[in-house]
């Protein structure tokens, strides 16, 4: 059946959009696959096989108010009834946008604030990984097998080289690489022992990843291995997903590398401090290990993680030590 043909809106986080995919390739196997999405993410998507039309949608830049969203809905608008839209992400904006253009069916998440707009609704939320509630919202008749959650990414030939080239630059062997993803938006979702961990690899070599904002805690990990590639907003997201294809294994936080390196099967070390794994967004790596303090009360105590610890001692991340992430890392390599 290749007739049915889907809308998904997905607005939300850069590592969200990542987590999606797996939806979009149910969806891409009934029909083809229009996603909206942000500038942003929209690099992420582009040359996706199980994408068969990318809208890019700048909501609070070119695309904001009211003639950015009529815009919109006239480019997806459609007539067919059998056409199915999926709200990935929740607001009452994505799912007006959904109705305005036309899709008489619309399916999101019993949760979201958006929920009245939607003529189908997900519920049970609780315990799944992120990646399987956005599965399910393409049908909740049957539990999904690991591969079902699979997120996939598709760097072009132009983002392999890119990584390839500063490989070579680096005169690196790529086998023996590890990636260290010391950066977060938020900031108790650093890891603050990353520098030691560098060093206490060697000899094995890193590459620190990230974007250009993540550059000065990047220059405290290179300083500590002054081998290491600083790779932190040098390549394209789709440039950094091959990169990681062609280490051994990466160091994260609970942030978008994380995700990236589930789409690449790159071996994971997964590092929580004030988020859990239980909030769905958990490492899929086949092989992977999270480390984290498992009998703080105050844990988790933000869905985000907060600028600075509300207690003042940011126990959760400080007592993690770097003989433990190591040992992760052997762990997940071995
Ligand atoms: S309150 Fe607890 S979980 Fe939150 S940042 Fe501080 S130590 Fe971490």
């Amino acid at each position: 059946m290749r007739d049915t043909p889907s809308l998904v809106i997905q607005t939300s986080f850069l590592g969200d959009v990542v987590l999606t995919t797996p939806l979009l390739r149910r969806l891409a196997a009934r029909g083809p696959v229009t996603v909206v999405t942000t500038a942003a993410a929209a690099p992420l998507l582009a040359g996706h096989p199980d994408v068969a039309r990318l809208v890019p949608y700048d909501k609070r830049g070119a695309d904001a108010g009211i003639s950015g969203f009529v815009r919109l809905t006239r480019s997806i608008a459609t007539n067919n009834p059998d056409a199915v839209a999926y709200l990935a992400q929740g607001s009452h904006r994505s799912g007006a946008l959904a109705r305005a253009a036309g899709y008489r069916t619309r399916v999101g998440f019993a949760t979201s604030a958006g929920r009245l707009w939607y003529t189908e609704s997900i519920d049970g939320l609780e315990g799944w990984h992120h990646a399987e509630r956005l599965w399910r919202l393409g049908g909740n008749d049957r539990p999904p097998t690991p591969g079902d959650l699979q997120p996939t990414l598709v760097p072009s030939a132009a983002d392999v080289e890119a990584a390839e080239a500063m490989l070579r630059g680096a005169s690196a062997s790529a086998g023996s690489l590890v990636a260290l993803a010391p950066g977060s938006v938020w900031g108790t979702k650093r890891w603050p022992h990353y520098a030691e961990l560098a060093a206490a690899l060697a000899p094995r070599r890193v590459a620190v990843v990230g974007a250009a904002a993540d550059a000065t805690i990047a220059a405290q990990v290179v300083g500590r291995a002054p081998n290491a590639i600083d790779a932190t907003g040098k390549l394209p997201l789709l440039a950094t997903a091959a990169l990681l294809a062609r280490c051994q294994a990466i160091v994260t936080n609970d942030s978008l590398p994380l995700h990236l390196a589930s789409a690449m099967n790159t071996p994971t070390v997964a590092i929580f401090g004030p988020t859990v794994p239980g909030f769905g967004f958990g490492p899929l790596a086949a092989r992977r290990a999270i480390v984290e303090h498992s009998d703080m009360p105050c844990r988790p105590c933000h869905s985000h993680g907060p600028p600075t610890c509300p207690l003042g001692h940011f126990r959760c991340m400080q007592e993690l030590t770097v003989a433990r992430v190591a040992a992760a890392v052997d762990e997940v390599t071995a």
